[in-house]
């Protein structure tokens, strides 16, 4: 099973709630050897699984600490949400970014893309060019 490594990124990028912890700021229990309190760490901090530490095809470059993107699940089924480093916008239009962008339109109709304050949606039939919508 894979691991996240050196990875802590999404420790930067979501609110811990239990914690109190604001989005885009680092978990003072963060640190260059993981989470400090990993046997009693929160439960949202248990919970979530980003897509590249659940897939092990998707490459070593598209880490979410190396590509700048983490790729979590949607409550929409039909969508997934890309969370883009707030200092690295460009990162969706770098290589690994667009390997993302390509995978995940293979499997789910609708990208979110948060980066910071800013939001933006991919559609895949727009992006298509079939204008079908339901
Ligand atoms: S973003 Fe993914 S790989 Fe990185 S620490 Fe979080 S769950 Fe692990
Ligand atoms: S408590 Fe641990 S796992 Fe949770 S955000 Fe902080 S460093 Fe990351």
């Amino acid at each position: 099973m894979r691991s996240c490594g050196p990875c802590t990124i999404c420790c930067h990028f979501f609110r811990v709630p239990e914690t109190g912890k604001p989005e885009n700021q680092w978990c003072g229990h963060c640190t260059d050897r993981g989470c400090a309190i990993h046997e009693t760490r929160p439960q949202s901090c248990r919970n979530f699984e980003c897509f590249w530490l659940m897939e092990e095809n998707f490459p070593e470059d598209m880490r979410p600490d190396l590509c700048g993107i983490v790729v979590s699940f949607n409550d929409d089924k039909d969508s997934v949400v890309l969370h883009v480093d707030p200092d690295r916008p460009e990162a969706l239009g770098e290589e690994a970014g667009e390997a993302w962008v390509e995978a995940l339109l293979k499997s789910y109709r609708r990208l979110y893309i948060v980066c910071g304050e800013d939001r933006m949606m991919l559609d895949r039939d727009e992006l298509l060019g079939n204008g079908a919508s339901e």
